[in-house]
């Protein structure tokens, strides 16, 4: 019987260990945790958006865009959703996030464990792999007292995000110890920074706004400002604004981007539009007829309505308007300035947030080194990657676990079988 190693008893290593003991193999799961699947606990804020509907591969990130999609031909979205039912979890929709019935993300963790165990996975709990390698008979997993021995090995030990959770980013480590190439990890799904001070002013606000990410097209000489900016990326949705910039889905969304043009050294600035129901013609159009009624109001009163008072009286500030000056009084420039600021309310980010508040990260081991059918190492045949120690990331919404679920099932069969030996 060939015995398989999986690395981490997270979403991922639990379907990989399903999957292989499924397809007859004798499995060790080796978990530092003295539990499985600890982070699907904290999912969806605690009810786990498992999956979604809408699988369109832009929603999946990483150095070589196509490589997910090959993965999910052998298990998507419709395999996912057998596989959940046949374990019991009812799927909730919810605009095409879907969650457990039960709205609690245990039961989820829950099922696969159960499954794990129905199947005779030997859990190895309490157990930090230190030291992977390969042996005349296979592989070999030290921990600090034992040593685990296995045909083939599965690699699953997640990312450096949440490491309250267990994945403290050594599963980059042992893979890089195989020769493995692994593209810089770095917060994804986070809040970000700005550099402005207005924002303690507007903490706590929420906003419906567009938010698009912008960065200098290459890292500029020294003390120097590189004028060029090119468009990364843009997401729309409720931003909440915090003592130090901007955070809310839309803003998780788009932080990857930032974040790596951060790390490139390059000046990044976010550009707001908080008015993004109506076009530039029409808004211009609306604050005419605006004015017509209630152009006797002072600044922020006139706003009112609009905007929350906080943000109206930063916006009259950054247009250069005195906030006690009548609207009817404003100069034609004082008003586009004004509607400038609405639909293009521009920020420096300055950082992302820590590896402890990200969901995610992005980077992780280098795809063009997997083979994507199979999961396997390029370069170490015996060797499978699974989850997020992979360099794919997910947008918000379920994605992160699909790309689980997906290389886990596709790991964890190859490892039984043999993968490409
Ligand atoms: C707050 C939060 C909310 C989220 N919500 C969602 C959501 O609703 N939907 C979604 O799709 N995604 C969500 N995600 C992301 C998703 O949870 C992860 O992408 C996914 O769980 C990754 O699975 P994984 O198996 O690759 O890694 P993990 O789940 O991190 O599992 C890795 C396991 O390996 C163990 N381990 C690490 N190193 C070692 C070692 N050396 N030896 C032994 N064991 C080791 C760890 O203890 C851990 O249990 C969320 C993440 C967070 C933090």
């Amino acid at each position: 019987m060939r015995r398989v190693l999986v690395v981490g008893g997270g979403a991922s290593g639990l379907m990989a260990a399903i999957q292989a003991a499924r397809s007859g193999a004798k499995v060790t799961l080796l978990e530092k945790n003295r539990q499985v699947g600890k982070k699907i606990l904290v999912t969806g804020n605690g009810r786990c958006n498992l999956t979604n509907t809408d699988q369109d591969l832009s929603h999946y990130r990483g150095g070589e865009p196509g490589f997910a999609g090959t993965v999910f031909q052998g298990f998507g979205l419709k395999e996912t959703l057998e596989f959940f039912d046949g374990l019991g979890i009812f799927v909730k929709d919810r605009n095409g996030y879907l969650y457990p019935y039960s709205d609690q993300a245990s039961s989820v963790a829950e099922v696969l464990r159960m499954e794990a165990e129905r199947l005779g996975v030997r859990l190895a709990l309490g157990n930090r792999i230190e030291e992977l390698s390969v042996t005349d008979r296979g592989f070999a997993a030290r921990t600090e007292g034992w040593t685990y021995e296995g045909d083939a090995c599965v690699l699953a030990a997640g990312s450096a995000a949440a490491p309250d959770t267990g994945s403290d980013g050594s599963g980059y480590a042992l893979a890089a110890a195989f020769g493995h190439r692994v593209i810089k990890p770095l917060p994804a799904l986070v809040q970000l920074r700005c550099r402005e001070r207005f924002f303690e002013r507007l903490a706590g606000l929420r906003m419906e706004a567009s938010v698009k990410i912008l960065a200098e097209t290459q890292a500029p000489a020294e003390g120097k400002k590189n004028a060029e900016r090119k468009e990364l990326a843009e997401d729309r949705g409720e931003v909440q604004f915090t003592k130090s910039g901007i955070s809310g889905i839309p803003v998780f969304q788009v932080s990857r981007y930032a974040v790596r043009a951060l790390d490139e050294g390059r000046q990044v600035e976010a550009r707001l539009n908080l008015f993004p129901r109506l076009g530039e013609r029409e808004l211009k159009e609306y604050f005419a007829s605006r004015l017509e009624a209630g152009g006797y109001k002072k600044g922020e009163q006139f706003l009112t309505g609009l905007f929350p008072g906080k943000m109206s009286l930063c916006l009259l500030e950054r247009a250069g308007i005195a906030k006690n000056k009548r609207a009817e009084d404003w100069t034609g420039e004082e008003l586009d300035r004004l509607l400038g600021q609405i639909r293009d309310f521009r920020t420096e980010i300055v950082s992302g947030g820590s590896f402890e508040q990200a969901q995610v990260c992005s980077g992780g081991v280098d795809t063009r080194e997997i083979c994507p059918e199979t999961m396997e190492s390029r370069l170490v045949p015996g060797l499978f990657f699974a989850g997020e120690v992979v360099d794919i990331d997910g947008a918000c919404g379920g994605y992160n676990l699909q790309w689980a679920w997906s290389s886990g099932y596709t790991a964890g069969r190859s490892a039984a079988k043999g993968g490409t030996e």
